[in-house]
């Protein structure tokens, strides 16, 4: 049986660090906004080559406190795409405004910029570019059209920790880049958490009150914040985590590349990789027309995999009210019937991924 992830690999492998990290929280008493979470908002900030970063509960949480403070809330659009997690959609409409998609490019899953252009109307305000699966969007065509446009570019950098794009960190090619730290992600926690980076000093200090209550100092509640602090424990674990992310990132590299190897003639598309960019595998993700066959096919031989996702978010039940339907974004929903993710994780090793292949390489419609 090889699953699609394992948590306990990686907390086994550090787990020595780990449980000092812990038990020195525990030790000191102090669990909201103390020294931890300020130390890895600066870690992490450096990381990513962002002036600032402001630690918050979640990565949905993030993409909603980055638009409150850029000034998006109700009565704007704000442009995405429709094959990400319904939470990008959701943080769209917790900060009041109203999610707006363009369909993706059938290649890289990302939002195709082609279709910036009709999408832009009187009432969009920003752009939520996803970087779906590890790899950045195309940026370049997507800030040319923000900056004519007057728009905003909030990045969901959940899926992309350490990924870069023309030599610049994703995160920091727009206004804002938020990310997650859910458990599985590339840079995970032991619970919830999430981040959001600027470069602006003014949406740093907006984002430090939102994440509090809207406090400006105790007790002194300025603007109509949330309560969404990253806690201490997990920026106590997530300070140990992100010295090992490169490392884990070049492993999953390393993973994605003997799988294309492998794959080579295949009845399956392997992931397709732009130029100018790095894709960090958070998902390694195949395409075929008989997507539930093969996937059949690989749990019978005891490789468990996900689908990522199955349902666009145009045609989820929370949007009905947005009036979509299926045909409104073809590529994407074409993609949502086609796309399979492999296993791919820093601990899984070469002979599983070897493994893995060869049930895909046997597998014939
Ligand atoms: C995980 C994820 C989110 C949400 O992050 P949470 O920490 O689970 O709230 C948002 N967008 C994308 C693309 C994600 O993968």
């Amino acid at each position: 049986m090889i699953p699609f992830g394992d948590l306990k690999l990686q907390y086994q492998a550090i787990k020595i660090e780990l449980d000092q990290a812990i038990q020195s929280v525990l030790d000191e008493g102090w669990f909201i906004l103390g020294k931890n979470v300020s130390a890895f908002e600066t870690e992490f900030a450096a990381y990513c080559d962002a002036a600032f970063a402001v630690g918050v509960g979640n990565g949905t949480d993030a993409l909603q406190l980055a638009l409150m403070a850029c000034g998006v809330g109700p009565g704007d659009e704000v442009i995405t795409s429709p094959l990400s997690a319904t939470f990008t959609a959701l943080a769209i409409s917790a900060a009041g405004a109203i999610p707006t998609f363009i369909d993706i490019d059938a290649d890289t899953y990302n939002i195709d910029p082609r279709k910036l252009e009709d999408a832009i109307g009187p009432r969009t305000k920003a752009i939520m570019p996803v970087h779906l699966y590890g790899q950045p969007a195309a940026m370049e065509p997507i800030l040319s059209a923000a900056r004519k446009h007057d728009l905003l570019v909030i990045e969901d950098a959940a899926q992309a920790h350490g990924t870069s794009y023309k030599g610049h960190r994703t995160g920091t090619l727009g206004d804002v880049g938020c990310f997650s730290f859910y458990p599985s992600k590339n840079l995970g926690a032991f619970g919830d958490g999430g981040m959001v980076i600027t470069n602006n000093p003014e949406i740093a200090e907006k984002l430090r009150m939102l994440r509090n209550g809207g406090q400006k100092t105790r007790y002194d509640h300025q603007l109509i914040g949330v309560n969404s602090r990253l806690d201490e424990l997990q920026a106590a674990i997530l300070r140990v985590k992100l010295r090992y992310l490169e490392k884990w990132n070049h492993r999953r590299q390393h993973i994605a590349a003997l799988y294309t190897a492998l794959l080579g003639d295949s009845e399956v598309d392997p992931p397709v990789e732009i130029p100018d960019a790095t894709h960090v595998y958070h998902l390694y993700v195949v395409r075929c027309k008989e997507r539930d066959e093969l996937q059949k096919h690989l749990a019978e031989r005891g490789v468990q995999t996900a689908i990522h996702y199955p349902t666009p978010i145009h045609l989820q039940g929370a949007y009905r009210w947005l009036n979509l339907r299926r045909g409104s974004f073809p590529v994407a929903e074409r993609c949502a019937e086609q796309v399979l993710s492999l296993p791919v994780y820093p601990e899984l090793t070469d002979a599983k991924v070897r493994q893995i292949a060869a049930h895909v390489m046997g597998w014939h419609h």
